[in-house]
């Protein structure tokens, strides 16, 4: 479904990506691991039309999306988790869920999607009038996540969902989205700095150095390598 080939980004003069290469297939759960500043978040932008790629490519159900707009990237049905959540803090849950749903469709399956949100995150349900801003960490993770849903994404991007959380909500929260991708056969690409939680949700990881990626393989397969241990699981 989603295929990043050679993709290269920076910031103003500054290149970060170099010729980041990645699959995404449908159902599956993809990780980008690395430290701070490796370029996650970068490529994550890149992909959904933040910024500009200035090489390579990103096809997307066949179709090339490196050089379109990040509005006609989210129409396509990928749709992002931002790190830090991004929430509109002084509406309600139910306000942030209703923005979710970006185009006519989503808007037709809001009160199907709302009640399935709620299904998902009952914690939600009980706050729908609850102002954002005053969720608990957790819950607001749950509702960026939820108003990703509302927008019945192809492909969901989580990035560093594990931010600032509890390590249980963590687990809640990414078993979640792997159920989704096996129930509902999406694509999830989880960015995450948490090694140890990511490989043991995903089907397959990429670990990206400097801006590269340096190793990739089936997740099993990257929690016994030994760089990977070495480098990012303390062992
Ligand atoms: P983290 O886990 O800390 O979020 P990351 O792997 O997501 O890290 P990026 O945010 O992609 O890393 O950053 C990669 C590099 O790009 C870093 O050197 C960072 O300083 C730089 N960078 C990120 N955002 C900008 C920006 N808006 N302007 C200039 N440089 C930036």
């Amino acid at each position: 479904m989603l295929k990043v080939q050679n993709l290269c980004a920076g910031y103003g003069n500054v290149q970060v990506l170099w010729n980041v290469s990645l699959e995404v297939k449908d159902g599956q759960v993809v990780a980008v691991l690395g430290s701070n500043g490796a370029g996650k978040t970068t490529t994550v932008r890149t992909i959904t039309g933040m910024i500009q790629a200035t090489g390579g490519s990103v096809v997307f159900n066949g179709e090339e999306l490196a050089d379109r707009s990040s509005r006609f990237i989210l129409e396509q049905g990928i749709i992002q988790v931002p790190e830090g959540r991004q929430l509109f803090s002084g509406m309600t849950v139910r306000e942030n869920l209703e923005l979710g749903a970006y185009d006519r469709e989503a808007k037709n399956r809001f009160a199907e999607t709302e009640e399935f949100v709620y299904y998902v995150f009952p914690a939600l349900k009980e706050r729908r009038r609850q102002i954002a801003g005053t969720l608990s960490g957790g819950e607001q993770q749950m509702l960026a996540v939820a108003r990703a849903l509302v927008g019945q994404p192809k492909l969901l991007i989580l990035d560093e969902p594990s931010l600032g959380l509890a390590p249980k909500i963590v687990d809640d929260i990414l078993k979640i989205a792997v159920n989704l991708a096996r129930e509902r056969n999406i694509g999830v690409l989880l960015v995450e700095q948490d090694v140890n939680k990511a490989l043991a949700v995903s089907d397959y990881g990429y670990v990206i150095e400097n801006g590269r990626v340096v190793l990739q393989k089936k997740a099993e397969e990257l929690k016994e390598n030994e760089h990977v241990k070495k480098a990012y699981l303390g062992i």
